[in-house]
């Protein structure tokens, strides 16, 4: 299996899953960076995953529909249009011969999903995919986390929470190249946080090398992102005094959540 991003419009990423013959692609807001890179390495388009009712995570379904091969999974508590199967938490998608969990993830989005697979022990050794896989669209970011554009904190932190708890060697693919805008937050928010500097150093090497910063993986953001650390002491003190109403886990994220906007 190969896993990569394909960059879309100014900071979006499309991700590719294939096996050499059949693709999957997750989010394609653009039709024709999927299309391209389909030809290039000859591939049939097997399914299309779709975590969330934003333009730039959709918006290019129908230009490959003539190509698809199969089906368009997409959030059953979102309106998509036809043609898709409405998935929801505890939902599993088999594509490429993979089972992906959906996972509830609102916040960004009231209907938001995730789609992670997790390789059986002794699957696939060797290849992209012997470490496990999310695809989280707008909900976690490297370093940071969507926007309440339709959900509550309570909600995007009860999301983050499933996220942080998957296995630490899960590859984290992000619906956007957002990395060192968040780590700008993250070091004001943590600024004693040795992890953060060395990872924001690791991020701002690859931007400059023309690289991305992702996939991500769980265990690095446990260490560096704020949103996934409202219970570490440095993070609550800095969040006490941006608003945070108590040191309780949603307070200090509440807070965060309000200042990032902002910042
Ligand atoms: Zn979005
Ligand atoms: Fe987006």
């Amino acid at each position: 299996m190969n896993l990569f991003a394909l960059p879309a419009f100014t900071d979006n990423y499309i991700w590719m899953l294939h096996n050499g013959v059949d693709a999957i692609v997750i989010d394609p807001g653009d039709g024709a960076p999927v299309l391209a890179a389909l030809d290039r390495l000859q591939l049939n388009l097997a399914a299309i995953l779709l975590t969330h009712h934003h333009a730039d995570h959709i918006g290019g379904v129908p230009s490959l529909l003539p190509r698809l091969q199969g089906p368009v999974y997409g959030p059953a508590l979102e309106t998509i249009p036809d043609p898709c199967i409405r998935v929801q938490g505890r939902d599993t998608v088999k594509v490429l011969g993979l089972d992906f969990d959906v996972i509830d993830v609102p916040g960004h989005t009231s209907g938001h999903i995730a789609y992670f697979h997790c390789p059986q022990p002794g699957a696939a050794v060797g290849t992209d995919t012997d470490a496990p896989v999310l695809f989280c669209g707008d909900t976690l970011f490297s370093g940071g986390c969507g926007r309440l554009f339709e959900g509550t904190p309570a909600q995007m932190h009860h999301s983050l929470q499933a996220l942080a708890a998957l296995p630490g060697d899960t590859r984290v693919c992000c619906a956007h190249e957002y990395t060192l805008s968040n780590l700008k937050f993250a070091l004001a928010v943590e600024p004693d946080n040795a992890e953060l500097a060395r990872y924001t150093q690791q991020c701002e090497q690859q931007r400059a090398a023309g690289l991305f910063t992702l996939p991500g993986r769980i265990s690095d953001e446990l260490s560096i992102n704020p949103f996934l650390r409202c219970d570490v002491p440095a993070v609550i003190n800095t969040a006490r005094s941006h608003g945070a109403l108590s040191d309780r886990p949603l307070d200090v994220f509440t807070a965060l959540r309000q200042w990032k906007n902002n910042f």
